[in-house]
């Protein structure tokens, strides 16, 4: 099973393209938190607007998070600590006035783009 979680992966750059045609600017893979590791996949640092891209996999996304059959209590294990990561992560965004917003990547771009700009948008006029 070579499942990968990785970076730049395609719904991430169709949001990317759309983000930037909207002429709005952001930090890719950003480390808003200093006492942390995890960082923003797409980051208006201006507008503190955090933007995770999940993959639903990974991030357990309720229509598409299948757990593998095989070692199936090692992938539990391992898929709930990553929503407890996401979750704490958002926490201490939030903390430190960061607006954190999740896109699954089975979402439409265009939709999930409008929907940041919005928000970017209005933060900044804030
Ligand atoms: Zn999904």
């Amino acid at each position: 099973m070579a499942r990968q979680q990785s970076r730049d992966t395609a719904p991430e750059l169709a949001l990317r393209r759309r983000l930037w045609a909207a002429g709005l600017r952001f930090r890719l893979h950003y480390r808003a938190l200093a006492s942390s590791r995890c960082t923003v996949d797409i980051a208006f640092v201006r507008a503190r607007v955090a933007v995770m891209v999940d993959g639903c996999f990974w991030h357990s996304c309720p229509e598409h998070g299948r757990l593998p059959s095989a070692n199936h209590e090692w992938w539990q294990a391992k898929l709930a600590r990553t929503k407890a990561r996401d979750a704490q992560t958002a926490a201490d965004l939030t903390t430190v006035g960061w607006l954190v917003l999740r896109v699954w990547e089975h979402e439409d771009p265009v939709e999930a783009a409008n929907n940041i700009e919005s928000a970017v948008r209005r933060r900044l006029a804030a």
